[in-house]
């Protein structure tokens, strides 16, 4: 029997409301299933534990993680701490120290949903962001001393290696689900240096693949795209900024936010892989049991599938389809369900 030792990071915000859910759902799979055992520790890291200790983690907190075999997380964000610190004190050291240079995000239209896009048919594509360089860096320099001569320079930083290794991924992916091409978001019309070398090594891979055709195109047709034509695409490759915005419009064209689920992988294994909604903490409705349980358990999903257990993630999302179609939903989805009987409803189907 595989074990699975896990690090539960709630964080702040409903990210602690969905978290609960998902623990509840292992805890379920565990009881009915024997193959399968995970051994769950859960560590109250967040803005609280920042406005205590003026740190989002104790110093030796990556050490901590780094003995679990995989992290869930819930969401972080609270408006007594800067975003910024959450998110560079907490989140990018986990991606970046962990290698988790892949952020892999189904982009899935689930029986029942409707897309606000009338003409949309089968939204069945995977978004393949790179996770740990690129635009996101705290590489730069600002003046900002409220004269006229106020100025910030941000670098993005793009190496052989990291393009090398996200294109890798996404061929890779293509091919073992016999998937026919994969898409490249670039800018090197205007962007000419970094993206540049984007397109560059993506043709170097693609070139590798002769099954499979990669097509390429610009970020701002590519948005377009995803409006008139979200059916046509299949996996699609993209730098840590284009990858971030393409996934959360792809959220948008099935069913939003409250859905969407995401994995930071590092894909050699040699340090723990991170799943978490895509969702924030969302602080306009914290508290009030509206939070839609289902981008937790999705993630959750993606978890077990990592571990070789496709067969129980399937399960997962049927449970999920088949509640969402008969309405029990929260009211992100139309319906009036709480958290907590949306995930009933899921935890009925599944046993
Ligand atoms: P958000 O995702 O928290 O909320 C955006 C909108 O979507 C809100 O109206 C919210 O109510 C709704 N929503 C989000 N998740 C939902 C769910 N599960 N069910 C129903 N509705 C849901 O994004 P935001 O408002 O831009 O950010 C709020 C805070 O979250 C900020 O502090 C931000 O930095 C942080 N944040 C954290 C992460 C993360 O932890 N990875 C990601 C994004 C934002
Ligand atoms: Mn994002």
């Amino acid at each position: 029997m595989r074990t699975i030792h896990l690090a539960a990071l709630p964080g702040d915000g409903i990210g602690k409301e969905v978290m609960v859910e998902a623990l509840e759902l292992l805890s379920l799979i565990e009881k009915y299933d024997h193959t399968i055992n995970v051994e769950i520790e859960a560590f109250n890291w967040n803005s609280e534990f920042y406005l205590k200790h003026n740190k989002m983690m104790p110093d030796n907190g990556l050490e901590t993680l780094s003995a679990y075999d995989a992290i869930l997380f819930g969401a972080i964000g609270d408006k007594r701490v800067p975003d910024y610190i959450s998110i560079w004190e907490f989140i990018m050291p986990i991606r970046k120290q962990f290698k988790q240079y892949i952020n892999f995000r189904p982009i899935k239209q689930l029986k029942g949903i409707n897309s606000p896009l009338c003409n949309s048919r089968d939204i069945d594509f995977t978004i393949i962001r790179e996770n740990a360089e690129g635009e996101y860096s705290n590489i730069g320099g600002s003046l900002f001393d409220k004269t006229n001569d106020e100025l910030a320079v941000q670098n993005s930083v793009m190496t052989r290696k990291g393009i090398k290794d996200v294109t890798t991924f996404a061929f890779e992916y293509a091919t073992d689900k016999g998937l026919s091409k994969v898409t490249s978001a670039t800018k090197s019309n205007a962007i000419i240096h970094s993206m540049r070398l984007w397109d560059k090594i993506v043709q170097e891979v693609a070139d590798e693949y002769k099954d499979i055709k990669l097509n390429s195109f610009y970020i701002d047709a590519l948005a377009a795209l995803f409006v008139q034509k979200p059916d046509t695409f299949e996996v699609i490759v993209a730098s840590n900024l284009f990858g971030d915005i393409l996934s959360d419009l792809g959220s948008a064209l099935v069913g939003g936010l409250g859905i969407s689920p995401s994995a930071n992988i590092n894909p050699t294994g040699e340090y723990p892989s991170m799943f978490e909604p895509v969702h924030g903490s969302a602080p306009d409705i914290v508290g009030k049991g509206m939070a839609n349980p289902i981008a937790q358990f999705w993630s959750t999903a993606l978890m077990l599938e990592h571990f070789g257990r496709a067969d129980i993630s399937k399960q997962i999302l049927h449970a999920i389809e088949s509640s969402i179609v008969a309405g029990k939903t929260t009211p992100d989805l139309g319906g009036t369900l709480t958290t907590k009987e949306v995930s009933n409803e899921v935890f009925t189907r599944m046993f």
